[in-house]
């Protein structure tokens, strides 16, 4: 059993007369998001409140396409009130969420994404998004327009290129994961990351470990750095995984031990050796009748030797002693200097493996089986007897991927996650763009608070989708506008 523990925090923010948001976490079914909604006085509350509601409703399923097909249920609901009900006219809102559902290989948590409120994954203590926003910004920070820093602060940072409420259907971005002990999922709207760095988040995430009251501190930590916007927070941390993150761990430290055990007992019968050698030596040097070791000629022994009286029975056998001696010290000279160029060779050796297992554990790699798509961690066929572990399934098949991309995707390999996962989300991009040929509209309908709290303006703008893969001529899709 996958055991989930939540918290939550919302808050309308210092400028904003009204919060928008809402938050979802319901441990029974455990499905767990949070709705930023937008449009007209009281529009954007309706809309994201209808999103939470409709996505528990319709996600009994427990799988990432009744999740999805969930969002899209919302998405027409909120659509089609928006058009019958005037006050409510051109609401709309952002969703995304979580699920613990049952896959092929045991507990998954399932996410999703429509709009620019996030999902996020404290694992191994570093924080990354796992979500990709469908905003104005994004694409011009993907296309190298802005910066990340610039996007925060950028006057149409408001502007979505997909929301739900919009249009008569929309696409639903989404992938799953196998969840592990110590795992933190962090969903928001973007009242929190246009106020909190990245840094800043990581920090409250290790150090409040009540869920509770890390969401509550980062509501505070927005309101601090200046609350423009409604703030809503959801944690779900991993607190069980049915043994499979010890498993993961007893078997990578296994293998450390083993190579560390290795080592430790070579450069132990080296040193022991090298303790020896010197021993002898020492011993050689204190003997007074081995300071002709250098290269006095050893007929120079032998003259001492027949200098002395015959009948000296105790000198001759003293000197043949010390002949023996002279060849056991030379030749531990020579054992000496070859332990030592041995311990230089493992030292060599081990930094090598040492730089070889980093760089593994910075790897991850695509593997296609049958149809499914799926990024790993680790090397393509493991590394010292480390197996390469699942990080999550793709969202579309091998079928999906447009004929001219296939080759090299199988065993296509990153150094980071998040590489991997933007590959990933531009391959979609151009699957959702080809695919779609006539009503690939991307509306946006925003609400820009200006100094004033109460005063909102409605913008509408198309943006034309940005679909590029790398190396890929650009598809043409036709931009349409949407209706008034
Ligand atoms: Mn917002």
């Amino acid at each position: 059993m996958t055991t989930l523990r939540s918290g939550a925090a919302t808050h309308v923010g210092r400028v904003r007369a009204n919060n928008q948001d809402s938050a979802l976490t319901n441990d029974e079914t455990q499905l767990y998001g949070v709705a930023d909604g937008m449009g007209g006085h009281k529009g954007g509350e309706v809309a994201s409140a209808m999103a939470v509601a409709l996505a528990t409703e319709h996600s009994a399923e427990r799988n990432l396409d009744g999740l999805k097909h969930a969002a899209r249920v919302a998405n027409r609901a909120i659509f089609e009130k928006s058009g019958s009900d005037p006050e409510l006219h051109g609401m709309g809102t952002t969703l995304v969420a979580l699920q613990l559902i049952q896959g092929p290989e045991g507990d998954e948590i399932a996410w999703i994404n429509v709009g620019d409120s996030r999902v996020y994954l404290m694992r191994d203590d570093e924080l990354r998004q796992l979500s990709h926003d469908h905003s104005l910004v994004e694409d011009l920070v993907r296309d190298g327009r802005i910066t990340a820093e610039e996007a925060k602060v950028h006057p149409q940072r408001n502007i979505l290129t997909r929301a739900l409420g919009i249009d008569l259907d929309v696409d639903v971005d989404g992938a799953s994961l196998l969840p592990l002990a110590g795992d933190r999922f962090l969903l928001c709207s973007d009242g929190l990351f246009n106020e909190v760095s990245l840094d800043q988040m990581s920090a409250v995430l290790r150090r409040l470990v009540d869920p509770d009251e890390a969401a509550a501190e980062l509501v505070r930590l927005a309101n601090e750095g200046g609350g423009r916007d409604n703030i809503t927070v959801v944690l779900v941390d991993v607190i069980d995984d049915d043994g499979r993150s010890a498993a993961i761990a007893e078997a990578q430290a296994a293998a450390v031990a083993a190579a560390e055990a290795r080592a430790a007992a070579e450069r132990a019968e080296a040193e022991a050796a090298a303790r020896q050698a010197a021993l002898a030596e020492q011993e050689a040097d204190d003997d007074p009748n081995t300071v002709t070791i250098e290269p006095e000629p050893a007929v120079a022994f032998a003259d001492r030797r027949s200098s002395l009286p015959e009948s000296h029975d105790d000198y001759a056998a003293e000197g043949k002693d010390l002949y023996a001696d002279l060849d056991r010290v030379r030749a531990k000279r020579v054992t000496w200097r070859l332990v030592a160029f041995a311990a230089a060779l493992l030292i060599v050796i081990g930094v090598v493996v040492g730089a070889m297992y980093v760089s593994q554990s910075g790897t991850y790699h695509v593997e296609v089986e049958g149809q499914r798509v799926t990024i790993y961690r680790g090397q393509a066929g493991g590394f010292l007897g480390i197996q390469p572990t699942r990080e999550t399934d793709l969202d579309f098949t091998f079928d999906d991927i447009p004929a001219e991309f296939r080759d090299g995707v199988d065993g296509k390999e990153f150094t980071s996650l998040g590489e991997a996962l933007n590959w990933a989300m531009r391959i979609q991009d151009y699957i959702d763009a080809t695919s779609t040929t006539t009503t690939t509209s991307t509306t946006t309908t925003s609400t820009t608070s200006t100094t004033s709290t109460t005063s909102t303006t409605v913008a509408t703008t198309a943006v034309p989708p940005t679909t590029a893969v790398p190396g890929a001529p650009v598809p043409t899709v036709p931009a349409t506008t949407p209706p008034g």
